[in-house]
Formats: structure tokens, C-alpha cells, sequence
């Protein structure tokens, strides 16, 4: 399927060729005559998925329908508003806003907190039809009048899981409670869980759910490696590694907390090797600098919460480093999938403690991998990681024979593993209860993957194809993602 089968009018056309993409995403292929057909939409979709465009091209043609030519700002009213968690993911997607509207009479601007409000609220003064934001700082500008929503059409609230995870629920229903009743809204989150449900339930109306394959079908270009160590040896372990990777890999290193993530990085800085920490206690503008530095390459290794990675627009990169396995299966697939992009080779390399090994099952299980274990001479794991292990256990003979020395002030085993206890308190999403096979979202790790291309409606028709085939009206979402009780308002 190309483009141009999906009713988008030249202009945008136009730019999506100079955006140099071929055809559609599958994201893209099901939201986009859902979109244009008027319908809300509930979307489960990731990062990396095209969504952006997904639900931007559709956008930009509705409102280009009546895009005015006037000069007068106040024939430029806020009549779309996206929301996104965080300044990045805001600024990347006004960056695709900007892209593909760019044969269009349409004004666009991006405002988002940890600067200066006076430039955006000049801006603002234009008259700007499309508004990407925020929640806090969109707040903001409502209370000082700098902003009016009362002609917004269309609402998009992009990763709304991750709104959840930083705390904007309560803003965003604020947000809700300024826009007209009568508008086409857009919900796009990566999980469903009750919170979730519930908003959408509040803010979409009969929409239609579309969701593209989880991507737990990890790319067979990647090779997977665990290296089983134990904890207090596996800080040694990274830099070891690092060291005996080319100088020139960039390499993205994931942790669990944010006190660890800062700690690893300095850990690395301090043993010679640049690098940098991402997380969600840093400053906006520490966060951008810290990226920009990665992207240029002026640090070689970013250390980095699932939190803070995800929404993160970085290049492919050769090898991915699991210092700690994250908690479920699902945030591995994403972790890894920062690198073997568009058919190149990369690597998923994973430190994994006794105490992890349970995190290893529940991963190779999603994956349908049985990863290859190797020991690297010199940093053994606990001695409980070898009861009732598997089969596939190497030893890396490859490597050198000698352990990396303990740099100084270093903890034994024991101690680093009590001091680690404290870090693990201090996740930076709140994670519920459950068992260790179920995610948060419900997902059931024990039972084995079916791919979906699109959830079955009660019409047994996929949803997102419901535009181009007749269908039975919508139940409500609420209902589909196993019922509230509560009609869509
Ligand atoms: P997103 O999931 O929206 O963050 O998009 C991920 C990346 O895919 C971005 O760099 C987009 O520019 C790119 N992209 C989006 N749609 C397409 C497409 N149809 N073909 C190729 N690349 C795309």
C-alpha cells in the first residue's frame, strides 16, 4: 500500500515523499482513514512505530480544510493540541508537525516548561493553530491567559502511560474539563492499565482501537548475550567490556534507578571512559544537553532509566548493555530494539546476577530465545546462579584470562549487594504488585505470543481497517478493554 491510497491531500503527500518514506507503517496504515473519517481512537503503539506521523498526517488534513490565509491572529485560533509527557518527546513531535505541514498554511509551536515563558507566549500572540505541549507549562499559560482553548477540534495525548508514570493525570483532566465537548480526541499509549482505561473512557468518544503488534518479535539481526555475574563484580564487567569494544561504538547502558544510573556513569567517567547519565531527576535542560552530547558523540556511553529512554529518538546504535534486566519482559524488546535497526547488525548484551535469573526466564520465554550464556574469566556469578541453570553456558575464552582490577574503594560482593537495596526502592515508576509473569498492562508472559495485527472488533472486523469497510458502530472502549461500568461521556 502506498501514500497516496490512504485520501491524503497533495501537499501533505508531497511532504511525506520529501520525508523520503515509501509507504506506510502498519500503525500508520490502520490510524490514518480512521482519522480522517472522524472517529477517536484509542492507540496502542510505541515509539519507533511511525505513530507520530500516524496521527499527524490525518490531523494536518482535517484542519487544512479550513486553514485560513488570513493575517489576523485572531483568525489563527488553537485548534489542535497535542500533549506529550516530557520537553523531548514534545519537541520531536512538533519536529514532524513542522515537517509535514510544511506545504500547508498552517502555524505550529511547541511550548513546554523549564524556560522562559515570554518568547512562547509572542509566539502564541501570532496565532497558532497547532499547539504542541506540555501539560504543566500548558497550564501555565492558561492561568496567565496567554493561551485560549475554547476552539480546540482536536485533541492528541501521546503516551499517555507515561503521563500516568510522572504524575500529569490530574493536569490532564484539567486540560479536558477547558476543551469544547464537540471535538475528535486521540489517545495513544504504549499499555492499557485501569488508569489508562479510565481517562480514555472520560476523554474519547466510541473510539476505535488500533494497536500494532507489540514488538516483542525482536529483529534477528540482533545477537543476544548474558553474561551471568554477580552483582558486586558487574560495574568492573561494563567497563571491562566497553574497554574491549571498538573505540568508536557509542554504546546506550540501561539501569533500573536513577541513584544508579548517576552513579554508573560517574563510575565509568571516573575509570576513563566518558560517559553520562539520563534520568527523570535531571533538569530539562541538563536532559537535552546530555542527549545532544550523545548524539554528537562527544560522550561515548549514556546510562539511562527505561523512564527516561523511552520517547528518545536515538540513532541505531551497535550494542545495547542491560546492566540490570528490567522488571518485565516487554522494556527488554524496547531496550534492544535501540539497536539492529533497519537490517544492521547489533548486539543486546545483558549483566545478569543469581538473584535477576528469574527476569532471564521470563524474557526468553517473550522472545522465544534461548539467549547464550557466557562467563567472562575473572567475573563469575554468585554460585547460586548455577543451580538448575540451563544448557547453553559458555565460558568467553576470548577474553582476557585476568579479571579487570577492583579500582579502589570498591565493595566485596556483600556488601555492594546490600548496598544496591536502598536503589531499588527508588525506581522512578511506581510498579504495582503482581506476579512476576504478568506485565503492567495486563500482558501474560506465561502464555505464548500471538502476533496482532489489529484487535478483533465485534463486527470481526480488525480495527483501523473500519474506515475503508462498512462496520457496526463502536461499543464503547471501556467495554473492549474489559468493561468499567461507565458509558463514554
Ligand atoms: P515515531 O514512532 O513516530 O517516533 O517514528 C519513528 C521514526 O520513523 C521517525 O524517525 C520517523 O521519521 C520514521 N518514520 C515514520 N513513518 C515512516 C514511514 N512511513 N517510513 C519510514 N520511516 C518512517
Amino acid at each position: 500500500m502506498s501514500f497516496s491510497e490512504l485520501g491524503l491531500i497533495p501537499e501533505i503527500l508531497q511532504a511525506v515523499t520529501e520525508a523520503g518514506y515509501n509507504e506506510p507503517t502498519p500503525i500508520q496504515r490502520q490510524a490514518i482513514p480512521v482519522v480522517l473519517a472522524g472517529h477517536d481512537v484509542m492507540g496502542g503503539a510505541q515509539t519507533g512505530t511511525g505513530k507520530t506521523a500516524g496521527f499527524t498526517l490525518p490531523l494536518l488534513n482535517r484542519l487544512a480544510r479550513h486553514a485560513s490565509a488570513s493575517t489576523s491572529p485572531a483568525r489563527h485560533p488553537v485548534r489542535a493540541l497535542i500533549l506529550a509527557p516530557t520537553r523531548e518527546l514534545a519537541m520531536q513531535v512538533f519536529e514532524s508537525v513542522k515537517m509535514y505541514s510544511k506545504h500547508l498554511p498552517l502555524r505550529s509551536t511547541c511550548i513546554y516548561g523549564g524556560v522562559d515563558m515570554n518568547p512562547q507566549i509572542q509566539e502564541l500572540r501570532r496565532g497558532i493553530e497547532i499547539v504542541v505541549a506540555t501539560p504543566g507549562r500548558l497550564l501555565d499559560h492558561v492561568q496567565q491567559k496567554t493561551i485560549a482553548l475554547n476552539q480546540v477540534e482536536f485533541l492528541i495525548l501521546d503516551e499517555a502511560d507515561r503521563m500516568l508514570d510522572m504524575g500529569f493525570i490530574p493536569d490532564i483532566r484539567r486540560i479536558l474539563a477547558l476543551l469544547p465537548a464537540n471535538r475528535q480526541s486521540l489517545l495513544f499509549s504504549a499499555t492499557f492499565s485501569d488508569e489508562i482505561k479510565k481517562l480514555a473512557d472520560q476523554m474519547l468518544k466510541s473510539p476505535q482501537l488500533i494497536e500494532v503488534a507489540r514488538r516483542n518479535m525482536v529483529s534477528d539481526t540482533i545477537s543476544h548475550v548474558v553474561h551471568p555475574v554477580s552483582s558486586g563484580l558487574k560495574r568492573n564487567l561494563l567497563a571491562h567490556l566497553i574497554r574491549h569494544e571498538e573505540e568508536s561504538n557509542q554504546i546506550l547502558v540501561f539501569v533500573d534507578t536513577k541513584f544508579a544510573c548517576s552513579r554508573l556513569a560517574h563510575f565509568l567517567d571516573r575509570h576513563g571512559i566518558s560517559a553520562d547519565a539520563i534520568h527523570g531527576d535531571k533538569s530539562q535542560q541538563a536532559r537535552t544537553e546530555t542527549l545532544e552530547s550523545f548524539k554528537s558523540g562527544k560522550v561515548r556511553v549514556l546510562v539511562a532509566t527505561d523512564v527516561a529512554a523511552r520517547g528518545l529518538d536515538i540513532e541505531d546504535l551497535p550494542s545495547v548493555i542491560n546492566f540490570e534486566l528490567p522488571h518485565t519482559a516487554e522494556d527488554y524488546v524496547h531496550r534492544i530494539g535501540r539497536t539492529g535497526r533497519a537490517g544492521k547488525k547489533g548486539k543486546a548484551v545483558s549483566l545478569v546476577s543469581a538473584e535477576e535469573r528469574h527476569r532471564l526466564a521470563d524474557i526468553q520465554k517473550l522472545i522465544k530465545l534461548e539467549i547464550t550464556q557466557e562467563i567472562v574469566p575473572g567475573f563469575d556469578p554468585e554460585p547460586d546462579f548455577l543451580e538448575g541453570e540451563g544448557s547453553r553456558r559458555r565460558r568467553n575464552d576470548s577474553a582476557p584470562a585476568k579479571p579487570a582490577p577492583r579500582p579502589a574503594g570498591e565493595t566485596s560482593n556483600a556488601s555492594d549487594r546490600r548496598s544496591r537495596r536502598p536503589e531499588r526502592e527508588q525506581r522512578e515508576a511506581p510498579r504495582s504488585r503482581r506476579p512476576g509473569h504478568i506485565a503492567s498492562d495486563g500482558f501474560d508472559f506465561s502464555k505464548p505470543y500471538e502476533q496482532k495485527t489489529g484487535i478483533k472488533l465485534d463486527d470481526g472486523i480488525a480495527a483501523g481497517q473500519t474506515a475503508s469497510a462498512p462496520h457496526k458502530p463502536q461499543r464503547p472502549i471501556a467495554f473492549l478493554l474489559g468493561g468499567l461500568g461507565r458509558k463514554a461521556s
